[in-house]
């Protein structure tokens, strides 16, 4: 399937515009499921100025979406209508740390800032280590693992507004709840500043270690995933009510609920948006009606079936 190229109006209307505007672009490949239809537009902003200028003159009827890694995503096969947003690490990815601060770009991989931090003995970012995702991500999601979240060490983001206006988000701006933030979902996050504190490199390192071993033995990390697919209930695991209801290895299309950790769905090589979807909501019926609870979505769902 295809979308009308509107590229060529695109670059008519912004003729200041640096960075890149490609059409019809495959969003399965920038996901860890690899599922999905294509991005009518895909836009990699040359740096915030460019995604100011870019936002300020797109119209208003046109949707804009921005994706991270997609290591929290399911593009739906009939892929995304409009222009979806993908800040390179080249212009967002810098990762820096002075004092007890790390400052980091939308694009700078989680791991990547935690390593910045242990070079610096900046502790208290460790559970970074263990999310696949960029700081665009996490801050959109509240990441967060082995006892710590986005939450707890933010100091601020910045993110440019649909209308290509900048803002900054104190932490309690942010809004955060378990796994989302309250921000208005059209803001598009650019940088943010963490605050740590100063740690013997050694334990922060054992730390680090800690959070590895744990997602090696714990989590398919090798498969196409998307993380936890559901939130936890309030008292309860997701993976132990999917368990409860009999899902683990619980199979759609090429889609799998994954035997090493159920709140985990898989693509074992050829499945669709569409299946696994499907398999998501068959997992959430059979929780519901084994144990009465409802489960949440915490993989975002993008595009139309
Ligand atoms: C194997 C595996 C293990 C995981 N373990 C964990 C875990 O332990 N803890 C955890 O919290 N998550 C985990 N995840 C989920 C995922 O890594 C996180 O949610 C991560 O923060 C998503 O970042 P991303 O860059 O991949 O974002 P995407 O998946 O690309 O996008 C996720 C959401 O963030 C938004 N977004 C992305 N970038 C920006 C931006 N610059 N500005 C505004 N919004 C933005 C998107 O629009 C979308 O709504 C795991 C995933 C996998 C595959």
């Amino acid at each position: 399937m295809s979308f009308p190229d509107i590229t060529p109006d695109l670059k008519a209307a912004m003729p200041d515009l640096r960075g890149r505007l490609l059409a019809n672009q495959s969003l399965a490949e920038l996901t860890w499921f690899r599922v999905g239809g294509p991005a009518q537009v895909l836009f990699t902003p040359a740096d915030e100025d460019d995604l100011a200028y870019f936002l300020a003159h797109l119209s208003h009827d046109i949707p804009v979406c921005v994706v991270g890694v997609g290591s929290n995503l399911i593009v739906r096969d009939g892929g995304m209508s409009g222009v979806v947003i993908r800040l390179a690490p080249r212009a967002f990815g810098d990762a820096s740390a002075s004092g007890d601060i790390v400052t980091a770009g939308a694009a700078a991989l989680d791991k990547r800032v935690a390593e910045v931090a242990a070079s610096a003995d900046i502790g208290g970012l460790e559970f970074f280590f263990g999310i696949p995702g960029t700081i665009g991500g996490a801050l959109r999601m509240n990441a967060g693992a082995n006892g710590g979240e986005t939450k707890d060490v933010l100091i601020e983001a910045t993110g440019i507004g649909r209308d290509g206006t900048k803002h900054t988000f104190s932490n309690a701006d942010m809004k955060f709840v378990y796994r989302n933030s309250g921000v208005d979902p059209s803001i598009i996050f650019t940088s943010a500043r963490f605050r740590g504190v100063i740690t013997d490199a050694d334990a922060i390192r054992a730390r680090m270690a800690e959070v590895q071993t744990h997602r090696e033995t714990a989590q398919p990390i090798r498969e196409k995933t998307g993380g936890s697919t559901f939130k936890n209930p309030p008292g309860h695991s997701a993976w132990k009510l999917i368990d409860a209801a009999g899902c683990r290895g619980l199979r759609i299309g090429g889609a799998q609920v994954s035997e090493m950790h159920c709140n985990f769905l898989i693509n074992t090589g050829d499945a669709t948006g569409h299946d696994i979807e499907t398999l998501g909501e068959t997992v959430r019926e059979r929780v519901k009606e084994n144990s009465g609870i409802e489960l949440h979505w915490e993989i975002k769902r993008i595009g139309v079936p």
